[in-house]
């Protein structure tokens, strides 16, 4: 059933409080967490809740969630000031484009230069 927890997901087992994570907020549909590489000075996940195996599945099947997730990924960009100069909000969708998580989430990268095109 869409949206229902996979028991072999790693950020279902987040949500579930099954792995540790450092949570940074929180709210009734999505949860945003440090990554645990991180790629930049602030660089945090946002996930839905719900199981949606990629972004645009979670889009299709649930575009307010996904609108949760957007917003909540500004909303992380605020509060770690990098908002201020400029942000990446990066969905990898399949696993040519290095999505290792079937769980959509987003990254929310910042803090130093971004180049494009990204590699
Ligand atoms: P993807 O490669 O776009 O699917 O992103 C998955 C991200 O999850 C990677 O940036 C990983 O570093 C991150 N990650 C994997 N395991 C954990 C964890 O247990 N806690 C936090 N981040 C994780």
């Amino acid at each position: 059933m869409a949206g229902e927890p996979q028991a072999d997901c790693l950020f279902c087992k987040i949500v579930a409080g099954e792995v540790p994570a450092t949570v940074v907020h929180e709210t009734d549909t999505v949860v945003a967490f440090q990554d645990i590489n991180p790629q930049a000075p602030c660089h945090v996940l946002v996930i839905p809740k719900a199981h949606y195996r990629d972004a645009v599945t979670l889009a299709t099947e649930a575009p307010a969630l996904a609108a949760d997730v957007l917003r909540e990924a500004g909303a992380v960009a605020a509060g770690g000031k990098v908002d201020e100069t400029g942000y990446r909000v990066v969905f990898n969708t399949g696993v040519g484009a290095g999505q290792t998580v079937f769980h959509a989430h987003a990254h929310v990268l910042g803090g130093r230069g971004l180049a494009w095109p990204p590699g």
